[in-house]
């Protein structure tokens, strides 16, 4: 059988891959969240999974070291790469991307500085808007940003909001709903088809 490599993301999104892909008939051949390994064997031959940050799973399928990969729509909007498709929104670990400020402050007037891990996102956004900002690219604790006076506003996922309400923010414009999905490189899904829509098809008939 052709070899097969797909690029699952670690962590919150993780947790909730694992049993989609088990209602699918595939799973890890040892416990994921007790072992340091990054590759695994599953109980189908000749397919192997990945563990990799989220923002590395696009990098991992556009240039066909993975073949497939499970990707938040967050990470696929900012990639902005090609050499993938996306066939099928696995209908998890589902948040929106939203701006959030201090709680009842007012929005800036003119010109404005976000703080973001999203960069490309936020600028088409505020381009749309007809807004100017600055952007600032932060890797984590966004919320601390309005707070400190690194910036006016953030860009950042929201699931609950419990974060942003525990530091004083709330929520204001809502950018995109988010989910998690299946991507495919282009070359791959031609040269190991078979292999691949046998893959698309088992997750495609769990997905809600
Ligand atoms: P919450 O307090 O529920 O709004 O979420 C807090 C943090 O969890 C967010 O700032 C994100 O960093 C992270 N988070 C929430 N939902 C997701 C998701 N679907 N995928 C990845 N990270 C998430």
């Amino acid at each position: 059988m052709t070899k097969i490599t797909l690029a699952l993301t670690k962590g919150r999104i993780l947790k909730e891959t694992l049993p989609l892909l088990k209602s699918a008939g595939i799973e890890p051949e040892e416990d994921i969240f007790s072992s340091r390994k990054l590759v695994f064997g599953t109980n189908i031959a000749d397919l192997r999974l990945l563990i990799l940050r989220g923002s590395d799973v696009p990098t991992y399928v556009q240039y066909g070291a993975a073949d497939l990969g499970v990707a938040g729509k967050d990470i696929l909007l900012e990639h902005q790469g090609d050499g993938y498709y996306e066939p099928l929104d696995l209908g998890i670990a589902r948040c929106r991307l939203m701006t959030a400020l201090p709680v009842g402050r007012a929005p800036v007037k003119g010109r404005i500085r976000v703080a973001t891990k999203y960069i490309n996102v936020a600028r088409k956004f505020y381009a749309q808007q007809g807004r100017q900002a600055d952007l600032i690219k932060l890797y984590g604790a966004m919320e601390l940003a309005p707070i400190l006076d690194l910036a006016d506003e953030i860009v950042d996922i929201v699931d609950t909001g419990n974060t942003l309400k525990a530091n004083g923010l709330e929520v204001r414009d809502h950018i995109a709903d988010i989910s998690s999905r299946l991507i495919v490189n282009k070359a791959a899904f031609k040269t190991k088809y078979r292999a691949i829509q046998y893959i698309v098809d088992a997750l495609q008939q769990r997905v809600m």
